[in-house]
């Protein structure tokens, strides 16, 4: 299919995707695919305002009733979903599977906040006092704002906006400048489901196109309590600092560092599977990609060469074609840091494997690489930073304790994971004195999360949590309520105050 093609099957019109200052290329190809028009900075005000005056009228809407909304936008995307899974392959470059994995992920979450519109549940707590009850009611909170990265052009906006929703926040989304096209035509389904709700507040969830500029303009808004960012840990430097003076609430999902430390029990066989998904899947563009591989040195040697055999045999090409498994990195930026740190790497003693530009067999245009094996004799500053791409880097230990403070020590806490067969192993992973991080996984590998759980990391990833679990709460305000039926006016703490 032409990129012409995807876009008009997207539903994208032409008016929507020319005539705007935002050029979008494709990582496919490097092609020019459209002009996007912004959004006017000097219109953000009013554009919150529309969302602060849908809130007044969302917040007192049954949350059963909110929910049936979110209902209607699972049923939309469930019949767009071919569509928008191959324009979110032509944007961001992901593998057909993966473009229309994360359709489905944003089916799934609102498939659970369905659920959750009929489970916003507080607690009932003992009272001290006779003739009191007490108890917790969890209130819509405001306006959401959303910032998303370009790697998950759509599902991360799925997965705050369902909880959103049915917890009685509009809500704002400001996507990547470099994936509008997904957003807007994801804007689109969303207005489907809104017209067959029907009576919607106007302004209950907008799109805002453009870079930082308009991203600020939520994040520095009394009027947006909540702001979900995510992105790089620089850009979560300068959003998390200026959102909390404010005394908003940020949720920040930022980089990751993740490990897998693999012992000598593991099924080998099993680890390199699971490495291979998790290193090279986006083509290392997941904030959970496997970045450190931490292998017991009896067993390294014999893994590294099981991985080689295997990296030697991925095809990498045109994400659009059937057996392709590597497609390209977002832009030629991306292949220079990659290019650079494994120069970095080398300078710090790596042996790399891979690495190589691929021109051969893959679209002219765009930025395709072949993933790269890094041998290192320790952990060292490059090894400790994140580079969005396909770089693994291969660390050895001697005992467990070693391996878990290696795998403790980098700045970000998103994801990580071991294989063992030995079960003290497993659960000292798991335990308070193991993996710090937000995901700990034992026999499977960091990345590829299901919405079931809370997802988010600790540390320089943001302390975040989006998706399932109780991570709702994070959109709503607790309420504490002290009823008192009695007659009498007792003060808790046994305190007298007679007068
Ligand atoms: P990025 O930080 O360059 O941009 C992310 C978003 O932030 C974009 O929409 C951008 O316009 C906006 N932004 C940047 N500076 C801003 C500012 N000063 N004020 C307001 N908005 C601003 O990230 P990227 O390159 O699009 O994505 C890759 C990064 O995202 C990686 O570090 C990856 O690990 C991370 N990521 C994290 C998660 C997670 O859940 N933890 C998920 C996906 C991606």
């Amino acid at each position: 299919m032409t990129h012409t093609a995807t876009l008009t099957a997207a539903g994208l019109t032409p008016a929507e995707i020319t005539g705007g200052t935002l050029a979008v290329h494709s990582p496919i190809d490097g092609a020019l695919v459209a002009h996007v028009h912004e959004t006017n900075p000097a219109d953000m005000p009013a554009i919150i305002a529309r969302s602060v005056s849908a809130f007044k009228a969302w917040r007192t809407v049954p949350a059963p009733r909110r929910g049936e909304l979110v209902r209607l936008l699972g049923e939309e995307l469930r019949a767009a979903k071919a569509e928008l899974g191959a324009l979110v392959t032509l944007e961001a470059g992901k593998i057909t599977s993966e473009g229309l994995g994360e359709v489905q992920e944003m089916i799934d979450i609102c498939d659970f906040a369905v659920g959750l519109s009929r489970q916003i549940y507080g607690l009932t707590i003992a009272s001290e006092r006779p003739g009191h009850r007490m108890m917790e009611t969890w209130h819509p909170m405001g306006p959401c704002g959303v910032i998303s990265a370009f790697n998950f052009p759509v599902a991360v906006w799925s997965w705050n906006a369902a909880l959103a929703l049915v917890c009685g926040d509009p809500v704002i989304w400001k996507p990547s400048e470099k994936t509008p096209l997904t957003a807007i035509a994801s804007m689109k389904i969303m207005d489907r489901a809104l017209a067959r709700f029907g009576d919607a507040p106007e302004g209950l969830v907008q799109l805002v196109i453009g870079g930082p500029a308009i991203g600020e303009a939520l994040v520095a808004s009394k009027d947006v309590p909540i702001l979900s960012a995510t992105g790089s840990t620089r850009m979560g430097s300068i959003v998390g600092p200026k959102v909390a003076a404010r005394w908003g609430r940020p949720i920040l999902e930022l980089g990751g560092n993740n490990a897998m430390i693999v012992a000598p029990s593991a099924d080998l066989d099993m680890a390199v599977r699971a490495i291979v998904f998790s290193a090279v899947g986006t083509a290392g563009q997941r904030c959970t990609s496997l970045r450190r591989l931490i292998a017991h040195h009896s067993i390294r040697a014999d893994l590294v060469a099981k991985l080689a055999k295997a990296y030697a045999s991925l095809p990498i090409g045109d994400p659009r074609r059937a057996t392709t498994l590597i497609g390209p990195l977002v832009d030629h930026g991306a292949r220079d840091r990659m290019l650079a740190q494994l120069e970095k790497a080398r300078a710090e003693g790596g042996t790399v494997h891979g690495g190589a530009t691929v021109t051969e067999g893959v679209p002219q245009g765009g930025a395709y690489i072949a993933p790269a094996l890094v041998e290192m004799p320790t952990q060292t500053d490059t090894v400790r930073e994140e580079t969005f791409a396909p770089i693994l880097y291969v660390l050895g230990y001697d005992t467990l304790d070693e391996a878990i403070a290696l795998q403790n020590d980098v700045p970000q806490g998103l994801s990580s994971c071991i294989f063992t067969l030995n079960l003290r192993e497993a659960e000292t992973f798991l335990s308070a004195a193991g993996s710090d991080c937000g995901i700990a996984n034992v026999n499977i590998g960091p990345s590829g999360a299901e919405i079931g759980g809370a997802f988010g990391g600790e540390k320089e990833t943001g302390g975040g949590r989006e998706s399932g679990s109780d991570a709702w709460k994070g959109y709503m305000r607790r309420q504490t309520n002290t009823i008192n039926y009695s007659a009498q006016l007792p003060l808790a703490q046994g305190v007298k105050f007679d007068f």
